[in-house]
């Protein structure tokens, strides 16, 4: 790399409140054009915004999330300009007074960890949307999108790679669906990302001139478009041009970014107090409704797990990818204690159940406890692993429990020392030859004999003890 890379993000995150953030329109995605709409998100005159509480509850969640200073006296500001899915004139957004100020998020890069400070993030309303493919010779306005709440998190440059960009996007977008305040969606535009991006000699303290790259709506176009905007400002570089402050676009097609206007001046929006909003008052209930939406921190609960039960990291990821996920985990481990056993369950066959019938954990048919069920039965020896793995799909079916299908598939596991031993004289009869190689070292031969026994039993015997018994059985 002939340039260290500066890099600060913006990202916008959708909130998953009911209704938009100043009206009471549903906040859904996929209506009809305009169908989520009423006099407020048309911006009729005379209409007043109401503030809706729930999208403060989630900023404030937020920002505890990633220990920035939840601003009780926020305010809203009106950001001027003139658009067409932009009915009012202006969009209802925070400056410097935003509800979430600094904050910090460390990214952890394998061989070394980049804090990333925030410098705020902004409960602000999202625009409509301009339709461009509907009628042939005209554009369509649809303004289901107008005040749906957003966060714009703004971080401070402080990344250096398109590799730390990701990561931070990443680690942000696992926190709110985490949080459960976005569904994250980016298909949808739930979670959008602005990249400013800009280069420096190596070694240089000073920030040169930034580039924002606009709307890059996935993880792997966000690292391309920023690799691609590192080569082109260091191409400029070095041949001694200047890099001009301005707003690009990537083109993922043909690789590249190219000029969409030059940037704005914050002066050119004319921001100014919206005076029909008061500035927010944030009271003790209210950071009382926080505390009890807030879910344990991901890597609080993350050093939880590492100390209660030996996972690794695999599986501590897979356990914590989401608040539902984990809380499944607890669940089942609430009621039969063994964290490892629950973590190879959910990972193994749960996971492919789950993955079979395109379900998330929330949707399963098997509940914790009904997992935990079937996993109890495996521990008190009443069944082995393997008939636990055929029962699963057909709780899964039928809507059973593990203890009805146990008995009425006559699935009870045999641990009843007596039986197991008849089955053993039997075979210990039949194969003389077998005995005499096992008694003249061939331990490999044991593995012949369990196969026997288990199949007299018809599977059910325990392994376990029938292993042992056998051990001593053959002893001279
Ligand atoms: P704007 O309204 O112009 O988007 P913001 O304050 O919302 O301004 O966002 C500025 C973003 O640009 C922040 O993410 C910040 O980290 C980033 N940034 C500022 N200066 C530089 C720079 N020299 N190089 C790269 N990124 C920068
Ligand atoms: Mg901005």
């Amino acid at each position: 790399m002939r340039y260290e890379a500066v890099i600060g993000l913006e990202l916008h995150i959708q909130l998953d409140t009911n209704s938009k953030l100043f009206s009471s329109s549903p906040n859904t995605f996929g209506s009809e054009p305009n169908d989520n709409t009423n006099e407020l998100d048309l911006a009729y005159p005379g209409v007043l915004p109401v503030l809706n509480r729930q999208a403060v509850v989630y900023a404030a969640m937020f920002g505890q999330a990633i220990d920035a200073k939840v601003n009780p006296h926020a305010f809203f500001m009106r950001k001027n300009y003139f658009y067409p899915d932009l009915p009012k004139g202006y969009q209802i957004s925070q400056l410097d007074d935003a509800v979430i100020q600094g904050g910090t998020v460390v990214l952890d890069m394998g061989e070394y960890q980049r804090e990333v400070r925030i410098n705020r993030g902004q409960l602000e309303e999202d625009a409509g949307k301009s339709v461009h493919d509907a009628f042939s010779d005209r554009t369509g306005i649809d303004l289901n999108r107008a005040g749906v709440p957003l966060i714009e998190l703004v971080s401070e440059p402080d990344m250096r790679s398109a590799k730390e960009a990701v990561a931070f996007m990443r680690k942000i977008h696992h926190l709110v669906r985490y949080l459960g305040i976005s569904d994250g969606n980016m298909q949808e535009g739930s979670f959008r990302c602005d990249a400013n991006v800009s280069i420096r000699e190596p070694g240089s303290e000073a920030y040169n001139a930034r580039v924002e790259l606009k709307n890059i709506n996935s993880f792997r176009f966000v690292e391309q478009a920023i690799n691609i905007e590192i080569e082109r400002q260091s191409d400029l570089m070095d041949q001694s041009q200047p890099i001009d402050q301005e707003t690009r676009l990537f083109d993922a097609e043909k690789q590249e970014t190219r000029t969409m206007r030059s940037k704005e001046e914050a002066n050119d929006y004319r921001y100014f107090p919206d005076p029909d909003l008061l500035p927010l008052d944030l009271d003790e209930a209210f950071f009382e409704e926080v505390a009890e939406q807030l879910p344990e921190l991901p890597h609080l609960r993350r050093e939880r797990y590492r100390q209660a039960h030996e996972l690794d990291e695999d599986s501590l990821d897979y356990i914590l990818q989401d608040r539902y996920s984990a809380d499944f985990f607890d669940a089942v481990v609430a009621q039969c204690g063994d964290g490892k056993l629950v973590s190879n369950w959910l990972q193994g066959e749960f996971a492919r159940l789950l993955n079979e019938h395109q379900l998330d954990i929330d949707e399963a048919p098997v509940s914790a406890e009904a997992l935990a069920a079937l996993l109890q039965r495996i521990q008190d020896g009443t069944i082995s692993g393997n008939a636990a793995k055929k029962l699963l799909p057909q709780m899964w079916e039928s809507g059973e429990s593990a203890d009805v299908l146990i008995d009425a598939q006559g699935l009870k596991q045999v641990n009843d020392d007596q039986q197991i031993l008849s089955w053993i004289d039997e075979v210990i009869v039949e194969s003389p030859d077998q005995v005499a190689a096992y008694q003249n070292g061939q331990e490999k031969m044991l593995g012949y004999f369990v196969g026997q026994v288990l199949k007299r039993s018809k599977g059910q015997a325990n392994p376990k003890t029938v292993n042992q018994l056998l051990r001593d059985k053959l002893k001279q």
